[in-house]
């Protein structure tokens, strides 16, 4: 789960970093009150979970609290890179010196977080790590141990960092340290973290993504969720506890288990179809899980054609079947709908759906070519 940059800054500063003063806002005039309350220029951002705002037109600079309430007016309601704006963060204008690339990340191949900071800051770490590579300077983090100073130090010595500034670059280093760890975050980053003229450090944009398998044991995190800027179906599959990830083809899926959801996807595509989403409905699937799972594809308005392969193991074929006809009681619905069945009760699933006369395949592979077929109207 993702945070919005105003959500992140107001965590940053619960640990001690420091953040310029702002307030976010949902309509125009507020933007005004909150630029005449903390003098101009202020800086109006666009609060869309993407990153590149600035570059797309998501954030201005106002002189005036009349010009920050016109760009206010100009930018909600309106999209940046696809996704609406619904709120604008308003922030004090900073004075920059320098811009700090800061982040924290868990590296899978190492097994640790990493601390990754640039003095060439602002731009994009993917950017960065491209053209500088060598810019990047990365501190691996023993979980059990935690950061120790000496290590922000020698980071700050690499960096080229003002002795003066050593303090306040140790309280921010260690301050996302303890943010990244106390909400079970995948990432949390601050980009630019900028040295300004009077040579204080301040974090002016924040980033920050939580483990959504540790979203249960942070209700705080759960309650800043914005569904509203989340895919609909999305949304619904979590509250049947779905792994749905929504992609752009035209073939719905619908597996039992996530390496053959991979496996389906890859066939589908080998046989020149696209999958419009990735699903598993996990082991076990009662037929009001299947029911949900079908429902939400059906939902998807790409999708043209279904395929539905199931491996039976503890998940039992006509349960499957079941649910199946129990979704396509409650949804009218003339989609050409594939599926292969196997393992576990398969008999007795395939009886389900020849009586309803539903479309079986005997294999992967032909299920496959049937779905595209059927997404061609062949
Ligand atoms: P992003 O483009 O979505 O990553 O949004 P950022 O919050 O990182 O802002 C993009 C850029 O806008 C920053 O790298 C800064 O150069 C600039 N910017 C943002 N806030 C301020 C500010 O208060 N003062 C100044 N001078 N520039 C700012
Ligand atoms: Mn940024």
């Amino acid at each position: 789960m993702k945070l919005h940059e105003y959500q992140a800054k107001r965590l940053f500063a619960d640990f001690g970093i420091s953040i310029p003063k702002g307030r976010v806002a949902s309509n125009a005039n507020q933007v005004k009150e909150i630029a005449n309350e903390l003098g101009c220029p202020v800086v109006i951002k666009s609060q869309v979970l993407v990153g590149g705002r600035g570059k797309a037109g998501g954030i201005r600079l106002a002189k005036t609290s009349k010009e920050a309430k016109e760009f206010a007016t100009k930018i909600l309601g309106t999209e940046i890179k696809g996704l609406p704006v619904k709120n604008v963060l308003v922030d004090e204008a900073i004075d920059i010196k320098q811009e700090i690339y800061f982040g924290i990340v868990n590296d899978r191949t190492m097994r640790k977080p990493v601390l990754m900071a640039s003095s060439e800051g602002g731009i994009e770490i993917e950017e960065l790590a491209l053209r500088n590579p060598e810019k990047i300077f990365k501190i691996y983090i023993n979980p059990l141990i935690g950061l120790r100073d000496y290590q922000i130090k020698n980071l700050a010595s690499s960096m080229d960092l003002p002795k003066s500034l050593w303090k306040e670059f140790i309280n921010t280093a260690n301050g996302l340290w303890a943010l990244f760890n106390s909400i079970d975050a995948t990432l949390a980053e601050i980009n630019p973290l900028v040295i300004t003229k009077d040579d204080r450090i301040i974090a002016l944009d924040g980033k920050m993504i939580i483990d959504d398998n540790a979203i249960f044991r942070q209700p705080m995190i759960s309650d800043m969720r914005d569904v509203d800027i989340e895919e609909p179906e999305e949304v619904e599959a979590r509250k049947f506890s779905l792994s749905y990830i929504k992609l752009d083809g035209e073939i719905g899926c619908m597996v039992n288990g996530a390496g053959l959801a991979m496996a389906t996807m890859d066939i589908i595509k080998e046989f020149g179809g696209n999958p419009a989403n990735f699903l598993d409905i996990g082991g076990g699937a009662s037929a009001d899980k299947v029911a949900a799972a079908l429902k939400i594809i059906l939902s998807d308005k790409s999708v043209k054609a279904i395929l539905i392969n199931i491996f039976g193991g503890i998940t039992r074929c006509d349960e499957v079947a079941k649910g199946i006809l129990l979704a396509l009681e409650d949804v009218n619905t003339t989609m050409p709908i594939v599926v292969r069945l196997t393992g576990t009760n398969d008999q007795e699933g395939l009886k389900i759906l020849q009586e309803a006369n539903l479309d079986a395949a005997e294999s992967l592979v032909d299920c496959a070519k049937k779905a595209i077929q059927r997404s061609k109207g062949e």
